[in-house]
């Protein structure tokens, strides 16, 4: 972290905030130039508010050198992280696997949304047992049932769920039930006790991108779940709000490259939530995969016009096996040795 000290300060003031960061165990360097005079904080700088040393009368402005997050940093970790998905799937360092199914488990008709996505090649199932919902008149899921006919669908289709927890308290019945992945959604992406909870224990979490949320607000997130103990995670970027009010979010494709930059954790896209319409879904997830995601998330539903939520941006199995087949081919073209 440096500080840069305003050229009104005073030779006795400036070693005053010296001692002041000295004497929080941290070294300095001081470099005095013709216009600015810069004061280099070595050390565990994590633990300081940079806003109240800008608060201070003679500091011109803070910055940080390093990043603040540590585990997930590719800078300590240069390679790739792989997840244990379960049932033999792995994600990240060149694997990519699809996750899919509907926004909400409602029934019987899972079961039948899961063979039809394995068959064209989806490895992960998906759906809400519990559900964020803006409104609470909305359908806020099936609850533990909805994890019941999860589970019942991975032993048939011998592949891993994944499945949104909300609340702190839920986390242990996530694991006694064996769940394999656990989402933490948008919403709850600065759900501090939620991340630390899933932080104590050993399963996969999909964390997405909060609504309004950064990417280093991302990578934080994902350092509160890692420094718990739990470095299983993949982070997924599902659009942004912004000013754009023609799809439901904007989908932050620059995200992608920019945190496999940043972080050694797999990276997967969802381009459901990312444009909130089914005509622009495919458009998104092949965008996704260019771009070089180590996996997508998408929605599928038998019959979207009736689906509990998140209908509008549901493909039909169709229209996913399609997909699937151009995925693979951006897949090969992307990953192409070209000598
Ligand atoms: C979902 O996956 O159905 C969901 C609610 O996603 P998000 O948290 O990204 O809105
Ligand atoms: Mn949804």
């Amino acid at each position: 972290m440096i500080a840069i000290v305003k050229q009104t300060a005073t030779t006795d003031q400036l070693e005053h905030f010296v001692q002041w960061i000295e004497a929080r165990g941290y070294r300095t360097n001081v470099s005095q130039g013709d216009n600015e005079t810069i004061v280099g904080i070595i050390g565990d700088t994590t633990k300081i508010d940079p806003f109240l040393l800008e608060s201070m009368d003679i500091i011109e402005q803070v910055r940080r050198v390093s990043e603040p997050y540590k585990l997930a940093n590719r800078k300590f970790h240069p390679e790739d992280t792989i997840v244990d998905c379960g049932h033999g799937v792995l994600i990240g360092g060149g694997h990519f696997q699809v996750m899919a199914g509907p926004c909400s488990v409602e029934g019987d008709n899972l079961i039948e949304i899961a063979r039809a996505v394995k068959a064209s090649g989806a490895t992960i199932l998906r759906g809400g047992a519990y559900k964020p919902r803006t409104s609470p008149y909305a359908y806020q899921g099936m609850g533990e049932r909805g994890l019941d006919l999860l589970l019942e669908a991975s032993a048939e289709l011998d592949m891993p769920i994944v499945t949104e927890v909300m609340d702190p308290r839920d986390v242990q019945l996530f694991v006694d039930r064996g769940i394999d992945m656990m989402q933490i959604g948008a919403r709850n992406a600065q759900n501090f006790n939620l991340l630390k909870e899933v932080g104590k224990t050993t399963t996969p979490v999909l964390l997405k991108r909060g609504l309004s949320g950064t990417i280093d607000e991302l990578l934080m997130a994902a350092e509160y779940v890692m420094s718990e103990g739990n470095l299983n995670v993949i982070l997924c970027e599902r659009g942004i709000r912004t000013f754009e009010t023609r799809t439901r979010n904007t989908f932050d494709v620059n995200a992608i490259p920019v945190l496999h930059h940043l972080t050694h954790l797999p990276v997967v896209g969802d381009p459901s939530h990312a444009t909130g319409y089914t005509r622009y879904v495919k458009q998104a997830a092949f965008a996704a995969t260019a771009a070089g995601a180590d996996g997508l998330e998408i929605e599928v539903h038998n019959c979207p016009q009736e689906a509990w939520s998140d209908g509008a941006q549901a493909l039909l199995p169709e229209a996913f096996d399609d997909a699937m087949r151009r995925i693979a081919l951006i897949r090969e073209a992307i990953t192409a040795d070209l000598g």
